[in-house]
């Protein structure tokens, strides 16, 4: 039989702590010899733009072919290993999501809502009450907090987008500075990139691998070849002093949060949408650099918000004009009726630039001045006036091409895709050695 399980850790403080519960109980589960895996773990990211409180940082969820007397072992190895977690770090557990057999419909569907939408509890509690959601068990948690995340990571299997992503741990015990030099990185940067990305920023000369959090999570190294990803984890398993890593098939990296296009009249708080719309007046530069736009399309009006954070898209929006036709992608936030903070900027077509240049004197050949709304020009050297003189207009280019603008790597997301590997395809590969230390040991 098919099972499913999955984790979510709204209430944890520790943001990546549930990959390493999950890292735990593969080991046991492949140590046990419980079941066979279908696929790598998966490591689940949903909708970045929800409030803090109520988002699940990660969730994750394994993929197994097992027997009904194994499977309920497995349920149980699952649920001591979180109250083990709780009582180690005196939090509340994440919350864990059964489901026997195939993810259905409902929660592909619940997926796919909890990854560009705020989910309203009651929705929820609803598809639980009526059973909807398939043969679906779960382990109550205070306020039912992490379910939809737990429920999502299950409705995301099989995924059609992804990216792979090892993650090496440290003794989750251990909060002190990581010591992994950028030398190493950057080696690792040039010898596989773009296939191995998302490793180093060298504009900000940053590491973008090395967590900085109190998390167990020593390094993460991203990718589109799991071969790559085997490849240096063998390596690494020489160097560290207690190698404990596993490869995670990911939606990371997909910008799987943007893809429901809206007009200005669909969108909700809270919301990862794309917007397609004209600039409607020149944007503005606030002090701290931030830069507003105005996004009007046929339902309505959207003031857009491109952070000094985002780098070459806040540079980017302060070159646009009046009359360009843009789509907006990124997240909606309950400020000033609602404001879109930009993720991507598609520039579909810049408005043409005409500039007036005022006609000669027909007497001096000097430049004439305006001289006045509807009153033609005078020449400031002869006096000569004409008031019937017309400006000639003229076309110029603009400083813009048509495309797409991203972020700068500082400001990416778990789910921003980096520009580098747009139109590259990951590779469908279950790698041999995918967890370490290798179980049989
Ligand atoms: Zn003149």
């Amino acid at each position: 039989m098919e099972l499913h399980i999955a984790f979510d850790d709204a209430d944890s403080p520790l943001g990546q702590c549930t990959t390493y519960i999950t890292y735990l109980v593969a080991r046991e589960i492949l140590s046990k010899r419980l079941a066979t895996f279908l696929d790598y773990p998966h490591l689940i990211r949903l909708n970045p733009n929800i409030p803090f409180k109520t988002r699940g940082n990660a969730a994750t969820a394994l993929h197994l072919q097992t027997t009904p007397h194994n499977a309920q072992k497995i349920v149980e190895l699952a649920a001591e290993t979180l109250r083990e977690n709780a009582e180690h770090h005196g939090k509340t557990s994440p919350a864990l999501a059964v489901l026997k057999g195939k993810p259905t419909p409902q929660l592909r569907i619940l997926y796919s809502r909890a990854l560009r939408e705020l989910v309203p509890r009651a929705y929820l509690e609803q598809l639980l009450h009526t059973g909807r959601l398939g043969p679906v068990n779960v382990l109550p948690t205070p306020h039912n907090r992490g379910l939809v995340g737990a429920l999502a990571a299950l409705g995301a299997y099989p995924l059609k987008d992804y990216t792979y992503e090892l993650l090496a741990y440290r003794d989750p015990r251990d909060k002190t500075p990581r010591k992994i030099p950028a030398t190493l990185l950057k080696q690792l940067d040039r010898r596989y990139r773009p296939l191995l990305f998302a490793t180093y920023d060298y504009a900000e000369n940053r590491p973008l691998a090395v967590p900085h959090g109190p998390d167990p999570v020593l390094l993460g190294l991203r990718s589109l070849d799991p071969r790559i990803l085997e490849e240096i984890a063998s390596h690494l398993a020489h160097t560290l002093p207690d190698p404990k890593m596993i490869i995670y098939k990911t939606n990371q990296a997909t910008d799987a949060h943007l893809t429901t296009t809206k007009t200005i009249a669909q969108l909700h708080p809270y919301d990862s949408a794309r917007v397609k719309g004209t600039i409607a007046k020149p944007p503005q530069t606030l002090p701290r650099g931030h830069v507003k736009l105005t996004l009007t399309d046929h339902t309505g009006t959207l003031q857009v918000m491109v952070y000094k954070e985002t780098g070459r898209l806040n540079r980017l929006a302060k070159l646009l004009a009046p009359g360009d036709t843009v789509e907006v992608a990124g997240g909606l936030q309950p400020r000033h009726g609602l404001t879109l903070n930009a993720e991507q900027i598609l520039l579909w077509r810049p408005a043409p630039l005409h500039i007036r240049i005022p006609p000669r004197c027909p007497r001096c050949g000097h430049t004439m001045k305006s001289a006045g709304r509807g009153k033609g020009y005078k020449c400031p050297k002869c006096g000569y006036k004409d008031p019937n003189a017309k400006p000639t207009i003229k076309t110029v280019p603009r400083p813009l091409d048509p495309g797409l603008y991203t972020q700068s790597p500082r400001a990416y997301r778990h789910l921003t895709r980096p520009p580098e590997i747009r139109g590259l395809t990951p590779l469908p590969i279950l790698v041999e050695k995918w967890i370490y230390p290798p179980p049989d040991t």
